[in-house]
């Protein structure tokens, strides 16, 4: 991830540094080098446009050309400006504050990683946080969702919603908070279907949800992997869904990272967790700092 931003990143620095005394004309002609590498990187274009012009503009003030290095203080500027694009300092956390049973729905395309991201944050919360966490599969799609979603509930050690074979997401999703609240479960998670495009059928199930179960959370899970698709996928289910978070599995695949740089200014929505691995465990929690020190290496 990243690998090849960072790699062209830290070309035009190393030759910004080699220059000592910079020009305005070296400084556009570095984000020129910027803006291409963005873009190669699979970054929105609205996106790369308003990062250059922000980074030029901070870096032809006088403070930076006449300050001894120069090719450092840009660097900083644009560390700066990733730490922004990245949805600014640290992690946002879960929003768990709510009367328990806390619901939190999930959703995405069919393949995102949403089940294994579903299972992964129970085990987070259960383990991390002590709380009780119960899984519910509203998949009628596909039979062996719900079965699934059981398998992975007694693999955590969370409980899972029994199955009543005929009910429909509404109604599983009601019936979820019910027994969460009869026995005492802290968070209830709602997997919804995931379908492999968005259609309009998709997203009145996924809003016929929301509005019985009023979550706290609407996470969005996507496949860092498919770049600029990714990020189009969540500007549509964010005008659709409201989505108050995103997840982005498989950050631990050789994506270009665009998707990561485009989402907050795309959707509004914080990146929240990061999924990094097929294990259970493979879940980090988001930080932009850290992830702009990892792209200027
Ligand atoms: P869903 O259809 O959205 O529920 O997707 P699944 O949860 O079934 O995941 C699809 C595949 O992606 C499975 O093989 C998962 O093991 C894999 N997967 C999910 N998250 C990650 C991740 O963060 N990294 C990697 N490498 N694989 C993942």
């Amino acid at each position: 991830m990243f690998d090849s931003l960072s790699g062209k990143l830290s070309d035009v620095f190393d030759g910004l540094s080699k220059r000592g005394k910079l020009s305005e004309a070296d400084v556009t002609e570095a984000m020129r080098e910027v803006r291409l590498a963005m873009l190669d990187a699979d970054v929105a274009l609205p996106v790369v446009r308003d990062f250059v012009n922000k980074v030029r503009e901070r870096a032809v003030g006088h403070e930076v050309l006449d300050s001894i290095s120069p090719g450092q203080a840009v660097a900083k500027i644009v560390n700066d400006a990733l730490i922004d694009a990245l949805g600014g300092s640290g992690a946002v956390p879960l929003n768990l504050s709510a009367t328990p049973p806390v619901p939190i729905l999930m959703v995405g395309l069919q393949g995102s990683g949403k089940t294994t991201t579903s299972g992964k944050i129970a085990l987070r919360l259960g383990l991390r946080e002590r709380k009780r966490i119960l899984l519910a599969s509203l998949d009628v799609q596909r039979p062996a969702a719900q079965l699934q979603l059981q398998q992975l509930a007694e693999r955590t050690g969370v409980g899972s919603l029994p199955i009543v074979p005929g009910q429909r997401p509404v109604e599983i999703a009601k019936r979820a908070l019910d027994v969460g609240r009869r026995e005492g479960y802290d968070v209830v998670i709602l997997d919804t279907a995931g379908r492999l495009s968005i259609d309009e059928e998709l997203m009145q199930e996924v809003r016929d949800v929301r509005d019985a179960t009023h979550p706290v959370e609407t996470l969005l899970v996507v496949d860092a992997m498919t770049g600029q698709d990714a990020v189009n996928t969540a500007q549509r289910f964010n005008e659709a869904v409201g989505i108050t978070g995103v997840v982005m599995s498989r950050m631990d695949g050789d994506a270009r990272g665009g998707a990561a740089l485009s989402m907050r200014a795309v959707t509004g929505a914080p990146i929240k967790l990061v999924g990094t691995g097929e294990k259970l465990e493979a879940l980090e929690e988001f930080y932009p700092e850290r992830v702009a020190g990892r792209i200027l290496g």
